[in-house]
């Protein structure tokens, strides 16, 4: 076993699919780079705003007067990016840069390939480099690349209309990391392997945190002193669940709660098992149910025991 001293650490992926309508505006710029067109809004100004919006940043007007821009731009500002990451627009070094297109007065994010930062400057000239094969997406523009050309100044009036216009995206959003629990929860996580809950008690106001921070969220003091709770407790609030989540085999409903341990001075989240989900109540009294590898509690089940009086835990709710 790791000695407590060392800190865990573990990789971590939060990732989903973002489903979301596009609306006239956006239909449009979206349907106009599957064609090869890139459409930028008319503001009552007269600025032109790519990529364009539905209502005006300023005044909050509702925009709709379409305009084609033009498929080459000067860089306006850039960053380096050495270390390209998956799912980003190119897999070699390239540059972030903000491109404010011909015709347009404001700039559009993208990659620019290009070999080094040397190459990279503010006021270079660029052009979109087209996605073979185009969806209706971001992504039909592979990215820009250099390509010297003089400034075409003015946009073209569009009516934004295109035949068989997609009207909404899928993008996947996806968030890797490294977790570290830091000190205090290395504890706590190390004890739970010996099926003990420890929180730490604040040297101030004296509560015990379960699982601890390290510090106390009140009084702002390091918790430092070790105190075991439970392993029985009382639901002092609980929810019944009734959508059954991905990944997750537990048959719906069932209760998830906020089960105060014996001696804790807040209360955790569990799931409560071994009880009908219509009959968990208020000061039920429960003890932990432990995962197959004994690393942590699975849920919690009914101990027999009386419910606890409210006042005991009137506090914790
Ligand atoms: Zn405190």
């Amino acid at each position: 076993m790791t000695p407590p001293s060392e800190t865990l650490r573990a990789p971590l992926v939060v990732e989903f699919p973002f489903t979301r309508s596009l609306g006239p505006v956006q239909s449009a710029f979206l349907t106009g780079l599957r064609e090869q067109t890139v459409l930028g809004v008319r503001t009552e100004t007269g600025e032109v705003l790519v990529p364009p919006v539905e209502y005006d940043p300023a005044t909050a007007a509702e925009l709709r007067d379409l305009v084609e821009v033009g498929a080459t731009g000067t860089v306006t500002t850039w960053a380096w990016n050495p270390g390209p990451r998956p799912g980003q627009p190119l897999a070699t070094p390239f540059a972030w840069v903000l491109v404010r297109l011909d015709g347009a007065d404001t700039a559009l994010l993208h990659a620019l390939d290009a070999p080094g930062p040397e190459a990279v400057r503010t006021g270079m000239r660029v052009r979109i480099r087209w996605a073979a094969e185009r969806s209706g997406a971001i992504t039909d523009i592979a990215c820009f690349e250099p390509y010297d050309s003089d400034p075409v100044a003015e946009p073209g009036s569009h009516d934004g209309r295109f035949a068989d216009p997609v009207t909404g995206i899928v993008a996947a959003a996806r968030l890797d990391y490294t977790y570290s629990p830091g000190r205090a929860q290395t504890r706590y996580l190390h004890a739970l392997t010996e099926r003990r809950t420890v929180g730490e008690r604040c040297p101030s106001c004296t509560k015990v945190y379960v699982p601890p921070r390290g510090a106390c969220p009140t009084c702002g003091v390091a918790t430092t002193h070790q105190v075991e709770v439970g392993p029985r407790g009382t639901v002092t609030t609980y929810c019944i669940v009734n959508i059954k989540a991905k990944n997750l085999d537990i048959e719906v409903p069932y209760v998830y709660a906020h089960i105060a341990l014996d001696g804790a001075g807040l209360a955790l989240h569990g799931r409560i098992g071994g009880i009908p989900y219509d009959q968990v109540r208020m000061g039920l009294r429960v003890e932990p149910v432990w995962s197959e590898d004994g690393r942590y509690p699975d849920h919690y089940r009914p101990t027999g025991e009386p419910d606890a009086d409210y006042d005991t835990y009137k506090e914790l709710l």
